[in-house]
């Protein structure tokens, strides 16, 4: 069901609420178990008061908000989605630095945010549990930035990519911190993962990694 810019997904039991927001069109997502009232948050951008709502509607609580990347379009709220609930704030070790500081998106997008310290570092395998049965693996895919990461539901082969892999292309690599080759690896990462998995990226439509058929060229698979 889609009302405005969200849609409420699912999977098996796995609950997925996606949203588009500003200030880069970037999609952020609540995802939860049914049954469960733990959730947890990908990516806030500036989309705390429409994921604050939909909290309420739910009547879940988010234990942990977990960045896929410290670029600001996408962090831009965290703190104030952290205050209002009492979840950590979780992003790879890679990036943690960028939540200290501003950088080329804050001031192209004119975004203020005050420096912020995460909770929790994440690093490569790392798992994030949550319901009964639910686990979000951290995949670790440097490139676009150096701690960006994806995060797999393996079990549902549902896929976060954050800026990493969007449908028909990826992240931007000519940033700070950014690194074209390691990009090359990340993909081939993602294409290593079966065919079917379903793709949420950071910015524009969905995906699955059998529908991104240039991957294969790109990383010479
Ligand atoms: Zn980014
Ligand atoms: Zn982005």
């Amino acid at each position: 069901m889609a009302v405005g810019n969200r849609r409420s997904l699912r999977k098996g039991s796995l609950r997925i609420e996606a949203f588009i927001v500003p200030p880069i069109g970037n999609n952020v997502y609540i995802v939860y178990e049914d049954g469960s009232n733990d959730a947890i948050i990908i990516d806030v951008a500036q989309g705390a008061s429409s994921i604050l709502q939909r909290l309420k509607e739910l009547e879940i609580r988010p234990k942990m908000i977990v960045n896929t990347h410290g670029h600001t379009d996408h962090t831009a709220e965290d703190e104030l989605l952290r205050a209002e609930t009492g979840a950590k704030l979780a992003i790879h070790e890679l990036d943690a630095y960028r939540l200290a500081l501003d950088d080329e998106a804050s001031a192209e997008l004119g975004i203020e945010r005050n420096p912020i310290e995460p909770d929790i570092q994440l690093t490569n395998g790392q798992e994030i549990r949550f319901g009964n049965e639910s686990i979000l693996k951290v995949i670790h895919t440097p490139g676009h930035t150096e701690g960006s990461i994806c995060l797999l539901d393996e079990k549902r082969g549902q896929l976060f990519s954050g800026d990493t892999l969007f449908a028909r292309g990826y992240g931007r690599v000519d940033g700070m911190g950014s690194d074209a080759k390691q990009m090359v690896e990340s993909l081939k990462k993602l294409l290593a993962l079966p065919s079917n998995t379903d793709v949420y990226p950071g910015h524009g439509d969905f995906t699955t990694i059998g529908d991104e058929s240039w991957l294969k060229q790109m990383t010479g698979e």
